[in-house]
């Protein structure tokens, strides 16, 4: 078995596993597809392509994927070093010029001795299959939300048909310490409703008992026709060509469904049916419910929402529904296309394959979402390969940085699986009293990842 690795994708986290592979004295075979071929999105022949924003959002302390920089800043990441670099004007935020951010990370990585660049398509029936490298010894697969057909048709060999997802239709997520429960309720339809003819007291006493799973919140009909008119007027994201073909196949955003008819909600995702509203007695005109998404229950996404709003009109009309008024969002709903594996039933919190130690995937693909998460994968999946091929223990980074809830999170079994980026909800909360202003708690929440980080260094 060789002493080699071989990444397939030169993209964001497949250089960030390249580097660190390369830095730790072991040869890494780097197959890129461009400019033999390109996807939908990608135009540019070199590495590490940012296909859309510039932005590589805040670079505060008290921003979740402001911390997830400073772990990278501190664990030596080429890619977030480039970044730096490559820096223009953008307040608080981290923006790149693309052009110099993807020329200087080629130019790195062809000049490093260990590392071997592979100008072809990876895939069934191509000059080399995965299977082909599989064979050959430790693969890492980083070939991001646009793989092509060819390495898809292989992957879903590998993973098995229903674990490879090829669009994203993620509802938003919310914080849990955000919701106002003066007017929002825990339980399960039909078990929290109250049944004709029961007693008012024996039903409070029950309330109380029940699961916390769901989060309901309650609308009568003049806060649901207000939401319901914002909603089917706000504006969308424009999609591209190639994303409009396929992504509505599946699933239906909660804006188009809501055009159908002023009612079509009440009989869809909000439909009141089996809850008695506490406030009122009665049942509710509409109601809206949210899951509990990780297993803290610190984050609750809001059920049957996948949408394609912008935003800032996510943040506008999911506010207006009652108990949300002050909501702040962990994540927002997005629609569009995206190849990625179930992590969840596939990968370890190294980010390699259960069923195979060889085989390690990085990047979107794994269900983690953005440019900083994307790299934050190729670093941890690239330093795990090397400390596989130097015979030494694996690295679990600590739950408490945001590297380590990222891969905590894609590795922890989930049925209704969406990816994630970083955000404070994935992390354990503070032990001791409850700190009620926010900027303090991100601020020690960060201050407690960054100590973790320097004691795991490596
Ligand atoms: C249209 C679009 C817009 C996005 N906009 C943003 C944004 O604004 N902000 C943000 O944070 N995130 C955004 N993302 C999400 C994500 O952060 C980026 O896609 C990011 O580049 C993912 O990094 P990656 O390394 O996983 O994949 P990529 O950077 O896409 O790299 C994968 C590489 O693998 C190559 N490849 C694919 N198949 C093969 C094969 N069979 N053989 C060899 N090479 C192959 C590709 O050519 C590519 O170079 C966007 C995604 C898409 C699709």
């Amino acid at each position: 078995m060789d002493k080699k690795v071989s990444i397939i994708g030169g993209g964001l986290a497949g250089c960030e596993a390249a580097y660190q592979i390369a830095k730790r004295g072991i040869k890494v075979d780097l197959y890129e597809m461009k400019p033999e071929k390109f996807s939908p999105a990608h135009s540019n022949k070199d590495l590490a392509e940012i296909v859309c924003s510039n932005s590589f959002k805040s670079n505060l302390h008290t921003n979740a994927c402001g911390l997830l920089k400073e772990e990278l800043r501190l664990l030596d990441s080429l890619l977030i070093k480039i970044a730096d670099e490559t820096a223009v004007p953008a307040g608080q935020a981290l923006a790149v010029d693309r052009e110099e951010f993807s020329k200087k990370v080629t130019k790195n990585i062809e000049e490093n001795p260990n590392i071997t660049i592979i100008r072809k398509e990876v895939g069934k029936n191509k000059e080399i299959s995965l299977m082909d490298l599989a064979q050959k010894g430790i693969v890492i697969i980083a070939t991001g939300p646009l793989s092509s057909d060819s390495l898809s048709e292989e992957i879903q060999e590998l993973t098995g048909e229903n674990d490879l997802h090829f669009y994203d239709a993620a509802a938003p997520i919310v914080y849990k310490d955000s919701i106002n429960m003066n007017i929002a309720f825990f339980g399960n339809r039909y078990e929290q409703e109250r049944k004709k003819d029961e007693d008012v007291d024996e039903w409070k006493k029950k309330r109380h008992n029940q699961e916390k799973s769901y989060i309901n919140l309650p609308m009568n009909k003049e806060e649901y026709e207000k939401f319901w008119n914002e909603l089917v007027n706000a504006q969308v994201v424009e999609l591209h060509e190639f994303e409009k073909r396929e992504i509505f196949e599946g699933c239906m955003p909660v804006e188009v469904m809501a055009k159908r008819g002023i009612d079509t909600l009440r009989y869809g995702p909000l439909k009141p049916m089996g809850f008695t509203d506490p406030r009122t007695g009665y049942r509710p005109y509409a109601l809206v419910q949210l899951r509990q998404d990780n297993k803290d229950a610190t984050i609750y996404n809001i059920v049957g929402f996948q949408t394609n709003l912008k935003y800032g009109e996510q943040k506008r009309v999911f506010r207006m529904i009652p108990g949300l008024e002050n909501a702040e969002f962990a994540k927002y709903g997005v629609m569009h296309r995206n190849t990625f594996i179930n992590s969840t039933k596939l990968l370890d919190n190294h980010y390699r394959m259960l069923k195979n130690n060889n085989m390690y995937f990085a990047g979107q693909i794994t269900g983690v979402e953005g440019y900083v998460e994307s790299i934050s994968s190729g670093l941890v999946a690239g330093i795990n390969a090397s400390m596989q091929i130097l015979n030494k223990d694996l690295i679990s980074f600590s739950e408490y940085t945001m590297i380590g809830a990222l891969s905590k999170y894609i590795s922890t079994p989930n049925d209704k699986f969406q990816p994630m980026n970083a955000n404070y909800g994935i992390l354990p909360e503070l032990e001791g009293k409850k700190i009620s202003d926010k900027k303090l708690k991100y601020e020690k929440m960060s201050d407690r990842a960054l100590n973790y980080i320097i004691i795991t260094k490596c």
